[in-house]
């Protein structure tokens, strides 16, 4: 993918705007055939356990979809970066307005996604993997039943809701991608 632009971010209780364009993959439609690949970098700041949480939020896009969203780890040929920030302070060069109420952060313009991890549980970096990615796929706020819900999803994680990218978020994408 090329040409993201824009700036997302996820927060803990404040809203945010986000508007985001990307060309990318369009393939055949169809469950289980990949209608748009992304590929990511993980910051090797991020410790192994949050490693694994990123892995398992960032995994949830081709479980939610079916198989539509294809993600594929790739540290030399990246369309995005996942960067571990220790704390909010340091993505303020990205997102130098909201940066104190962000724990994440999508700046399309740099490729980069941004998480605050010691401001967050391991469900929560998860969500925050999950929810930026979708903004990296193009992808807007949506309900509060959605990953793209402008907050953490307290309601969700409740529900015990799995997977992270409920069924709303793959119609979504599938709507952007898949035609
Ligand atoms: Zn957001």
């Amino acid at each position: 993918m090329t040409g993201s632009l824009v700036v997302a971010a996820l927060t803990l209780t404040l809203l945010v705007s986000c508007s985001v364009a990307i060309d990318g993959t369009r393939a055949r439609q169809g469950t289980g055939t990949c209608c748009a690949t992304l590929r990511y970098t993980v910051d090797p700041a991020f410790g192994p356990s949050e490693i694994g949480a990123v892995e398992d939020g960032i995994a949830s896009w081709a479980i939610g979809t079916n198989g539509t969203a294809c993600t594929i780890r790739d540290d030399v040929h990246y369309d995005v970066a996942i960067l571990r920030a220790s704390s909010r302070i340091e993505i303020s060069g990205d997102d130098p307005t909201d940066w104190p109420i962000h724990v994440g952060f999508y700046n399309g313009r740099e490729g980069h996604i941004w998480i605050v991890s010691p401001d967050l549980t391991s469900d929560g970096l998860a969500d925050c993997a999950s929810h930026e990615i979708g903004h990296a796929w193009g992808l807007s706020h949506g309900d509060p039943k959605s990953i793209m819900f402008w907050q953490l999803r307290p309601l969700i994680r409740q529900e015990g809701a799995a997977p992270r990218v409920t069924p709303e978020d793959a119609d979504v994408f599938n709507q952007r991608w898949c035609r």
